[in-house]
């Protein structure tokens, strides 16, 4: 009797130890970079601490991809990856990244906005740490929201910097609740400070801020501008209409604070875009999350909820997939940057081999990974 008392505990040690094990493996396979090769094109490669020094040697000193023509024309600058749980916002930067060439102007490409995402999960959503492209390309699937290392702990209700907008107290960590950010402010608000200096010295002429949302949210494919960008939007989804893509044009609240497609445009001189597509990982009626449902976007309980024909939902039945929702996010940049040209002939931008939406249902997003 007394042997199996002396047992019962050491066998509970032995189970919390490998428990413990393979979650502390779990979570150290989350601080693994992506790799992202970039295309020849590539000019020059920076951090987001060269334009906020206190973010060196922390988790939000995000790689800045630079592709300069040399010759005079537009700058234009892309994020994807400002939420990490919306793979189609981040591959479609690393497409770009990995395939253009410029020809007239200057792009500049920050995958992972959010980089501090990257390494965590969103707790309660049971979602996938990582998916693969081909089986070879690994990338991460990541939180919402900065990682709580970071930035911890989260005040009750969250005060916007400058504006004191009430948010709720997860929202201190979202990136896209914290422009113009403050340069010795919380570790969100450093990041979102670093990319307005970023767009303030590079002279951005237009920015895009590439986003994914749940089938149910009512802002889906959808284009939000400021005031000042309603003149190329509202071109750009006549033509993509014209093509067959149907896109809403929206205009961003002015008294929303904190998102980039407001402050940006406050605080600068750009002119911002954000783009959103219909991503059911995000979705509350989903079933099953796991990379298949990153890949194809096929949901079953999506799928019904469409025939029933009872919710307003942008789902179509053959999915959702990442090529799908990649190859539109890249259709609309081309389409924005077409109109920009076309409205500023004094100061256009020439990007050449970026894929459109049909070479990637074509072809794969594969194709166009390096
Ligand atoms: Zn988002």
């Amino acid at each position: 009797m007394k042997a199996i008392t002396q047992i019962r505990p050491i066998l509970l040690l032995i189970c919390a130890g490998v428990l413990t094990f393979i979650a502390a493996k779990e979570m150290l396979e989350m601080r693994k970079p992506d790799i992202i090769i970039p295309s020849e094109g590539l000019t020059q490669k920076r951090k987001l601490s060269d334009y906020l020094n206190n973010l060196l040697n922390t988790n939000g000193n995000s790689d800045i991809y630079i592709f300069d023509s040399g010759e005079p024309g537009a700058n234009v600058l892309v994020l994807g990856g400002t939420h990490p749980n919306e793979p189609a916002g981040f591959i479609s930067a690393v497409v770009m990244t990995e395939n253009v060439r410029v020809m007239k102007g200057k792009l500049i490409v920050i995958p992972q906005a959010c980089l501090s995402g990257f390494s965590t999960t969103d707790p309660l959503e049971g979602s996938p740490q990582e998916f693969f492209i081909n089986s070879k390309r690994r990338f991460r699937f990541g939180s919402r929201v900065s990682n709580p290392i970071d930035q911890w702990p989260d005040p009750l209700v969250y005060l916007h910097y400058p504006s004191k907008q009430k948010l709720s107290g997860f929202e201190t960590r979202n990136l896209n609740r914290a422009y113009p950010g403050k340069p010795n402010g919380t570790f969100t608000e450093r990041v979102a400070y670093a990319i307005v200096q970023l767009i303030k010295k590079e002279k951005i002429n237009i920015a895009f801020d590439l986003h994914e949302a749940a089938p149910e949210i009512p802002i889906i494919n959808a284009i939000v501008t400021h005031e000042k960008g309603k003149d190329i939007a509202a071109t750009s989804v006549f033509n993509l209409e014209f093509n067959g893509f149907q896109y809403a044009l929206e205009l961003s609240p002015t008294n929303f604070r904190g998102l980039s497609h407001r402050e940006w445009g406050d605080a600068t001189d750009v002119i911002p875009f954000l783009m959103e597509t219909s991503n059911p990982i995000q979705g509350r009626l989903r079933g099953v999350t796991n990379q298949n449902l990153i890949i194809n976007g096929i949901d079953k309980f999506y799928n019904e909820a469409v025939q029933l024909n009872r919710l307003r939902i942008t789902y179509r039945v053959e999915g959702e997939s990442l090529a799908h929702r990649v190859g539109r996010h890249l259709e609309a940049f081309i389409e924005i940057i077409n109109a920009y040209n076309e409205i500023h002939p004094d100061n256009t931008i020439i990007i050449e081999n970026l894929p459109n939406y049909g070479d990637l249902i074509n072809n794969g997003i594969e194709k166009f990974l390096n």
